[in-house]
């Protein structure tokens, strides 16, 4: 199945999650129905807000944001380049433009409000957040700025399922908080995604646009409701499936446990780490408590052969990985109402040191330090 080892992520599924499947698979109902409103209520009370929507992927999450928000040509979003590329391609293809903002620096990964607020125009319909790592962005001071502005800040909350931080819960400070469920993610229901909105009324056309904006469900036809149905919005089918939610309830039942184990891993890196001169572990000043830990990232010093050194990781059977190649520089987004070509110093400085170690609630005490004595003897090589 893999060339590693040691892999960067693992799912950590048991029995409880098998028997959840398993148990839909007999209900005879499989698309989003009751096992589907339950998650989404137990998610929303874990966050501590009124609702939820479930949806089909972090993608949709986002597309619906946007769609909520109905963002179209001429309007643009300010989003960190430093992001997985699903953000800026949702933005793109509702007709606005992507505006890509730097990072902070090494320490720091998350968006730098100072450098958003530079590319505020009267065009900027929102701001995007991505909480790093599981790491909270500047929430407060994106809040301020949003405020001031009179434009939207939407929470990418793909590595921060149910994480409180200094601003408060991650995704329910923004206007709208979106979660990723994908197979690599802290709670991972292999496709899958949940949204949150702060204002009901916008939860409410999120969760119609998610199924056609047919104002009967499939479901509520099922229960004997009306057989007719009017559509009165463009809406997508992103709904979850009841397979995928079962096994989604139980992962959040799990995940507080599973964070454990995870902070328990970062310890060990971060004493570990801390004999490897010129290495920076970003976040390293931030309690070890604080953030879900989805990434163990890392920023080698300037000048690393970072693929010879991935090189030497993967013969040692070691996985390694890039988060993330920055969207300003994929093909697609060179042109300028994908926004670009831009200069981002910061990111354009760190895009080539950064470097994930592997990171999930089931890698031992053993499994950390051979991948930190597989890294120190790549770093002597290296020097
Ligand atoms: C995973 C991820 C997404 C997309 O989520 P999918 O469920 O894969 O569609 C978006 N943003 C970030 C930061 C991610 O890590």
């Amino acid at each position: 199945m893999t060339a590693f080892d040691i892999t960067l992520y693992r799912p950590r599924i048991g029995q409880a999650e098998i028997d959840a499947v398993t148990d839909v698979l007999r209900s005879e109902w499989l698309s989003a129905g009751p096992v589907t409103e339950d998650f989404e209520g137990k998610y929303a009370a874990a966050l501590g807000v009124q609702s939820a929507v479930a949806v089909s992927s972090g993608t949709a999450a986002l597309h619906l944001a946007f769609l909520a928000l109905g963002l179209g040509p001429g309007d643009e979003v300010v989003l960190p380049s430093l992001n997985f590329v699903s953000a800026a391609a949702v933005v793109a293809l509702s007709g606005a433009t992507p505006v890509f903002a730097d990072v902070k620096g090494p320490h720091d990964l998350c968006v730098d409000p100072d450098d958003v607020a530079r590319r505020i125009t009267s065009r900027t319909r929102a701001v995007v957040a991505m909480h790093y790592g599981g790491h909270a962005a500047d929430l407060t001071a994106l809040a301020r700025l949003a405020r001031t502005h009179g434009i939207a800040l939407i929470e990418d909350c793909a590595h921060a399922p149910v994480t409180d931080s200094a601003h408060g819960v991650l995704g329910t400070v923004g206007d709208i908080g979106c979660y990723s469920f994908f197979a690599t993610k802290n709670l991972a229901m292999g496709e899958g995604g949940m949204v949150v909105a702060r204002d009901p009324a916008t939860g409410d056309r999120i969760r119609r646009l998610r199924s056609h904006a047919l104002t009967v469900s499939a479901q509520q036809r099922h229960r004997g409701g009306p057989s007719l149905y009017d559509v009165d919005a463009l809406g997508l089918n992103y709904r979850p499936t009841e397979i995928g939610c079962a096994l989604g309830r139980v992962q959040l039942d799990a995940l507080p446990a599973a964070q454990a184990l995870r902070r328990d891993a970062v310890r060990m890196y971060r004493e570990q780490l801390a004999s490897l001169p010129g290495l920076t572990v970003p976040y390293a000043d931030r309690p070890v408590e604080e953030g879900a830990h989805h990434l163990f990232a890392v920023v080698l010093p300037e000048g690393t052969d970072r693929a010879a050194l991935q090189d030497r990781l993967r013969a040692a059977r070691i996985q390694s990985g890039v988060h993330y190649p920055p969207t300003h520089r994929f093909t697609a987004y060179q042109e300028p109402h994908r926004g670009g070509p831009c200069r981002l110093p910061v990111t354009e400085d760190v895009m080539g040191r950064q470097l994930s170690l592997p990171l999930h609630p089931g890698i031992g005490a053993a499994e950390v330090r051979q991948v930190v004595g597989a890294l120190g003897d790549a770093w002597q090589e290296a020097a």
